[in-house]
């Protein structure tokens, strides 16, 4: 028998949020239309700019839960997904007394956010083929853990996490676990947004930064239940995403067919980059990827890194992060950037 998972987010916030009075914005205080606005402190000229934007982006949310197959409800729209990141944490951990977990490698910015936040960041190495130490994940786990931060497909890595895996955490750790699905649409792998209705713990990060291609007008989505949602929402700041970004997310938005197309271009290559990467003498291996980039061991990171500094081809030395020693993790650009990268390892 399914029993149902459940969480009570008031259990779990910290005290002072639970307790605290959100700020009420002028925008906040009157919806509908009228003819005059005085109501905050505005400039009446340079229209429409001139006027504070919606603070939940109802019409932008409105479009993002049509796409998703999501309430607008569930969704928290955010400065990119480093905001999303950071509130979990000022929500659900008490600085100097609670932890977050999370593996190692993964992206850095949970760590970042955790030492802002004065919460502990315990890290669980993930296994030789970048997967969840599951049992070691467990033993981490004590009563100062309030949230695991989760990232699949992975960053650095590539790779997705053992679904598996994920589903065995979400229904044994009591708190909140988020998965970053920031690099998912590169993925075969389903999201874990389906989810969401079995397991009120959950909270799903994607971004308009990747497949969207819009990663310069900083928009993050986060996917979890209404109640984690709206404690997320008091302690936003009011105008989180500003006008031009609401109005550019949803003309991208509305332009699936060309992300669509973008993505088949980009897996093409990135099955090419693979094909002609493992065939240079280069490069002793590369790493299974189901993200837009390729972990590639070149044996000496710092050197080939450097001489492709010198060709004006930039990639990121992952050599000093931990499993990736001799490292370099590769964006698969346009065929002619790609074509740029072989060719310059060609003579390195
Ligand atoms: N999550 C992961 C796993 C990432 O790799 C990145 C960016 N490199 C982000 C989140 C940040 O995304 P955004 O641009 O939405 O802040």
């Amino acid at each position: 028998m399914d029993i149902e998972k459940k969480f009570d987010v008031n259990a779990w916030a910290r005290p002072n949020i639970r307790q605290m009075k959100p700020y009420s914005s002028a925008r906040d205080e009157f919806h509908g239309s009228a003819s005059v606005f005085l109501d905050a402190n505005e400039n009446p000229y340079n229209a429409p700019y001139n006027r504070y934007p919606d603070p939940m982006q109802w019409r932008l949310k409105e479009r993002v839960a049509e796409i998703k197959g999501v309430p607008k409800e569930c969704i928290l729209l955010g400065n990119g997904s480093d905001e999303p990141i950071d509130l979990i944490m000022r929500a659900f951990c008490e600085p100097g007394r609670d932890a977050v977990l999370t593996l190692d490698p993964t992206y850095g910015m949970y760590e970042v956010a955790a030492s802002i936040n004065h919460v502990a960041c315990r890290k669980v190495r993930l296994t030789p083929d970048f997967q969840i130490d599951l049992p070691a994940l467990m033993q981490a786990i004590d009563g100062s853990v309030r949230a695991i931060y989760l990232c699949s497909p992975n960053n650095p890595t590539g790779n997705s996490l053992e679904r598996k895996d994920i589903l065995y955490i979400l229904e044994h750790f009591e708190g909140i676990v988020v998965v970053d699905e920031a690099y998912i649409d590169f993925s075969s792998q389903p999201s874990f947004i389906q989810e969401l209705d079995k397991y009120p713990n959950l909270v799903v990060f994607q971004t308009l930064s990747k497949a969207w291609g819009a990663a310069g007008i900083r928009l993050g989505m986060a996917f979890a239940s209404k109640d984690i949602i709206a404690l997320l929402n008091k302690i936003k700041y009011p105008y989180n995403v500003n006008q031009l970004t609401q109005e550019k997310a949803l003309e991208i938005l509305g332009k699936k067919e060309q992300m669509q197309a973008q993505l088949v271009q980009i897996l093409s290559e990135r099955t090419r980059l693979q094909k002609e990467l493992t065939s240079l003498p280069l490069v002793r291996k590369i790493y299974p990827t189901d993200a837009n980039f390729i972990l590639t061991d070149v044996g000496d990171a710092d050197y080939v890194y450097q001489k492709l500094v010198e060709r004006g081809i930039i990639v990121r030395n992952r050599n000093r992060v931990a499993l990736c020693a001799g490292c370099l993790r590769i964006t698969v650009g346009t065929p002619e950037e790609n074509e740029a990268l072989l060719n310059a390892l060609k003579t390195i």
